[in-house]
């Protein structure tokens, strides 16, 4: 088998996904499945889709064209706010899209008349976090404008805490959406099918609340792949947190020096680096750098220490084990590194 490779477990992960529409529906809150962590690769997905999902969500149309072209079939949304530019494959690719911005609307609009469809609208709405959102008081208005559009549907509104202001989304957040959809619904005569209350940080939320709101809808990622919420990183009970293992190759192991010497000045990230001085020390390199993951995501499964990294080397510290050149060591991923893994060409994805 070659390396790098990341090899995908699928069994843990149709475990969770089942698991999570378990817990999930014992609230009456569906799940959209978020396929960008790995760039909606057809296996992988094709096991969401078993486990009940209806809905793949995703942040880049490349990522949906995928999908769509190996045959996969189910609604598409569209996580990241439409560019302008794409509006047109937007409503060929994408069912749906969560918008935040009128002159996007209408262009998807244009578009889905001129294609003879109807494409799927959600509004999001800030509530803190400040990454996507239209500001609560100007909801109103823009629904107006949305209603008055063909070849647009409103499907909803929802809203993403958690990602860029680090915002949790406790029961005030989420009582001021369900607050929102209650008087959307009032003030213009309808019905909005979805309430799309966030992602992988709603658990906590969730497992506390008695009285979910207007909240019917959640779109997990990093749950489903990685079993954790995402306010602490704490696994989900039940779950399993190693669906995703990254394998690499020891190209040289030796006994060395732990203190670098000659003039010390900068490395190849431009930083002047600084080692305690441990003595000889066991040391492997391994057939893996920058250019393959994100070094700092990774976690040895063996009791060993990553030294650091360059691009197409890292160099461990494999304290009281001796490796020889053609080993293989495993890493857990976080979500950063499993992203980077799944998008490098030089990753192997070895699906079990
Ligand atoms: C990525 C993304 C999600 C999924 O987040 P997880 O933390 O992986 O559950 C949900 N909503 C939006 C808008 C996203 O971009």
């Amino acid at each position: 088998m070659s390396t790098p490779r990341i090899e995908v477990d699928l069994k843990k992960i149709a475990h969770n996904v089942s698991r999570l529409i378990e817990i999930y529906g014992a609230k009456d809150i569906r799940i959209s499945a978020v396929t960008k962590v790995v760039c909606g690769n057809p296996d992988i997905v094709e096991v969401l889709l078993q486990a009940g999902i209806g809905v793949l969500a995703d942040s880049r149309i490349a990522n949906i064209r995928r999908m769509r072209d190996a045959g996969i079939e189910a609604r598409f949304l569209l996580l990241r706010t439409p560019f302008f530019s794409q509006a047109e494959a937007v409503v060929k690719y994408a069912d749906m899209s969560l918008n935040t911005d009128l002159s996007v609307i209408q262009e998807l609009s244009r578009f889905a008349l001129l294609q003879g469809i109807q494409h799927g609208i959600f509004l999001m709405v800030e509530l803190g976090d400040l990454r996507e959102g239209l500001m609560p008081a100007v909801v109103h208005d823009v629904v107006e404008h949305v209603l008055e559009l063909d070849g647009v549907v409103l499907e909803g509104i929802g809203t993403n805490l958690a990602c860029f202001g680090g915002i949790k989304p406790d029961a005030e957040k989420m009582g001021q959406l369900s607050l929102l959809a209650n008087e959307i619904e009032v003030e213009f005569g309808l019905i909005l099918p979805c309430v799309s209350g966030g992602n992988s940080a709603n658990y906590d939320w969730f497992n506390a609340t008695p009285d979910v709101g207007r909240i019917n809808n959640l779109r997990l990622g990093e749950s489903i792949y990685l079993g954790c919420e995402t306010l602490h990183r704490k696994p989900i009970p039940g779950l399993f947190t190693d669906a995703f293992t990254l394998v690499a190759e020891v190209i040289e192991s030796a006994i060395k020096p732990s203190f670098p010497y000659g003039e010390v000045c900068q490395d190849v990230s431009g930083q002047v680096p600084q080692f305690p001085d441990l003595g000889p020390m066991r040391r492997a390199i391994l057939g893996i750098g920058r250019q393959d993951v994100l070094v700092s995501g990774l976690t040895p499964r063996a009791e060993i220490d990553i030294l650091g990294a360059s691009s197409d080397h890292i160099i461990m510290n494999t304290k009281n084990t001796t490796y020889v050149a053609g080993d293989e060591v495993a890493f857990d991923l976080n979500y950063g590194a499993l992203l980077s893994a799944m998008t490098s060409p030089y990753v192997e994805k070895l699906v079990l």
